[in-house]
């Protein structure tokens, strides 16, 4: 169910830099999504390329849908119609998909690249040097837009916080060298408050505001 008083909270919290929420709602039904709508939000976040089609159809079409997870090359034709902001993509063969899969849909798709920052072994992204490297003129119907990363799931907030220190130092970087970029997603239910801390501009909120999974 949709917790509105974490909601209103998350909001008051988020204000001062003008951060996005992105309220991500996988594995949650259409009248959960329905209920978080009728309170103001737009952006929303989900996972499965299957569960995404099987939605978008039955909600209001003013939604801006995120793909937040990993992304497999052979499902981009699903959600290349109507997604709004692919974050996390993790590798140069899709980066060239969506890119194709975007001109068929006579679109330009909006692409955060994925960092990969955690110590953890398990999170996909690229590192530093792979991003710096990457030629946006290769992509002409994407836009990339900024960057996106995973901190470790720790309880160490020292540990944490540097690994967003070192996406948002990326992040500063990568506006120099590439025009466009704008958007650092970072921070989920449990290290939001880090993320704000350190400089992030979107947040993905799932858990907190939409009850456990
Ligand atoms: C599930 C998910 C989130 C939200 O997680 P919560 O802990 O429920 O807030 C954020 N980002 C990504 C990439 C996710 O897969």
């Amino acid at each position: 169910m949709f917790n509105t008083s974490n909601y209103h909270q998350i909001l008051k919290e988020l204000a001062p830099q003008q951060a996005a929420l992105v309220a991500v709602s996988k594995l949650k039904s259409v009248e959960d999504i329905l209920s978080a709508y009728q309170e103001g939000l737009r952006d929303f976040g989900e996972n499965y390329v299957q569960e995404l089609c099987s939605k978008q159809p039955e909600l209001p079409h003013d939604i801006r849908w995120h793909f937040i997870g990993h992304l497999q090359s052979n499902k981009v034709k699903y959600i290349a119609p109507f997604v709004h902001l692919i974050q996390g993509v993790d590798s140069i063969k899709l980066l060239k998909e969506i890119n194709k899969q975007a001109a068929r849909n006579h679109r330009i798709i909006k692409c955060l690249l994925q960092v990969h920052i955690a110590t953890e072994e398990t999170k996909f992204g690229f590192n530093e040097e792979e991003i710096l490297q990457i030629n946006p003129s290769l992509y002409p119907h994407l836009d990339i837009c900024g960057v996106m990363g995973m901190a470790s799931f720790s309880n160490d907030t020292t540990l944490v916080k540097n690994e967003f220190i070192n996406l948002k130092s990326i992040y500063d970087r990568l506006k120099i060298t590439h025009q466009g970029i704008s958007i650092l997603s970072m921070g989920m239910s449990g290290d939001y408050k880090i993320a704000l801390s350190v400089g992030s501009n979107m947040l993905r909120i799932g858990s907190l505001i939409f009850g456990t999974r």
